[in-house]
């Protein structure tokens, strides 16, 4: 059999210069994360070949008792991991998990009540712009706006006023715990279903480092690529019968067709490296390395969101330093420190320029960064911003540079896929 690199060089090439980047630039895009070898073999393997509409041992197409033992593997893991009764590992995205979830237990008209975009939630939980804000009527809740935490008093009279079918808790940029009982109390009070979407802090969640969201939640959703490093894709889960039978229709065949089992296969895969004593070790890196990440920045005059982290998030407020994200995010990508601009709570700036930049552990954890590594990456991104809010976009070349070195020669102590 031919390989790809000949059947295929222009896409062989792609890949292969993908590979470079990750291995030579540090990544702090705090939705990623590098996935072991194990993981990818999964995700490559010849189960993309098959189709398996259904649910283990209730399927459309013959053919499927190994692709079933792959998604049960998967379904008892997931259980196992998170503590509860029920797992659908079938969504291609955390987006279609909390699709499915709105898919079993709203309808369109419906009101649901998120995390605003603009502090921190995620654009599935009712931003004008997605389905799910186009479909429902969504309300929004913030974060006060000294202490950057949730503001639950907003959520109980938001709560109240509307009545929603839905309480979303969780979203992409939100560095702190959140109280899952309190929201739950509310939720009780007006008769909704309590959602939380852990996409973020799931790998937290697993190495019971942070609380779990059960058993308030009704039902969670996660992505199982970011802190849980598992392959791209999203997971349902649940302790409650009649919501998961719900769950399971509204997947397949409410929003999908046939389950990716090369995907699932690798989530199985996932969840039992994340089963692991080693995974807890892994996760106390990433919460400590967020940790000491975010003190250097401080120490060097930037403002954290909510003043610092509990998880592996780090939101920086870069107008003490007068830089808005946009240029913060290229001159440190040139820099080959890779990040993502990111509005701040209440950002006197447009969306596509922002005043923040969102820094996360997770990648560099994996590939053995430790916390004099994050100090040392606090100090790189100090040196090229200080050098932007200096010397402007188009004098800061050499610091860029200067850094460049720096970082690459930090990547080449640790290689992935060694
Ligand atoms: N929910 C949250 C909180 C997220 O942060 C994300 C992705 O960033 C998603 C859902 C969507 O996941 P996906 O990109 O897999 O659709």
């Amino acid at each position: 059999k031919a390989h790809l690199s000949e059947t295929d060089p222009e896409v062989f090439g792609a890949i292969q210069k993908e590979f470079g980047r990750q291995q030579h630039e540090i990544e702090l895009i705090a939705s990623e994360n590098i996935v072991s070898q194990a993981v990818l073999d999964a995700a490559g393997s010849v189960l993309t070949n098959k189709y398996a509409e259904g649910y283990p041992g209730k399927r459309y197409y013959g053919g499927c008792q190994y692709v079933d033992i792959a998604e049960q593997l998967a379904i008892d893991r997931a259980k196992k991991l998170f503590d509860c009764g029920f797992a659908n590992v079938q969504p291609n995205s955390g987006s279609q998990a909390n699709q499915g979830v709105f898919n079993a237990l709203a309808k369109p008209g419906d009101t649901i009540l998120g995390l605003s975009l603009a502090a921190g939630g995620h654009l599935t939980h009712g931003a004008s712009v997605n389905q799910s804000g186009k479909w429902f009527k969504a309300v929004h809740y913030m974060v006060k706006p000294d202490t950057h935490l949730i503001d639950m008093d907003e959520v109980k009279k938001l709560a109240h006023e509307h009545k929603p079918r839905i309480i979303i808790a969780g979203g992409s940029a939100y560095p702190r715990k959140i109280d899952f009982a309190a929201f739950r109390a509310i939720a009780d009070e007006v008769g909704a279903h309590f959602l939380v979407d852990m996409a973020h802090f799931a790998g937290l969640v697993a190495a019971g480092l942070i609380p779990s969201p059960f058993p308030h939640a009704h039902v969670v959703t996660t992505t199982t690529h970011k802190t849980l490093r598992g392959p791209r894709g999203g997971m349902i889960l649940t302790n409650d019968e009649d919501i998961a039978k719900k769950v399971n229709s509204a997947i397949f065949p409410g929003i999908q067709g046939g389950p990716l089992m090369h995907v699932i296969a690798a989530k199985a895969v996932a969840f039992g490296e994340a089963l692991r004593p080693d995974f807890k070790v892994y996760i106390k890196g990433v919460m400590d390395n967020a940790k000491a990440l975010g003190e250097v920045l401080v120490q060097n005059g930037f403002a954290l969101v909510s003043g610092g982290t509990d998880t592996h998030v780090v939101l920086v407020d870069l107008r003490p330093k007068k830089l808005t994200g946009n240029k913060a995010e290229k001159s440190l990508e040139r820099a080959h420190i890779t990040c993502n601009k990111n509005g701040i709570p209440f950002d006197p700036e447009k969306p596509m320029v922002t005043s923040g930049i969102r820094l996360g552990s997770p990648a560099g954890t994996t590939r053995g960064f430790g916390v004099a590594e994050f100090q040392e990456i606090g100090r790189l991104i100090t040196e090229v911003l200080e050098g932007l809010a200096k010397n402007g976009e188009e004098g800061n070349a050499a610091t860029e540079a200067a850094v460049k070195a720096k970082a690459t020669a930090l990547c080449e102590r640790f290689p992935i896929y060694a």
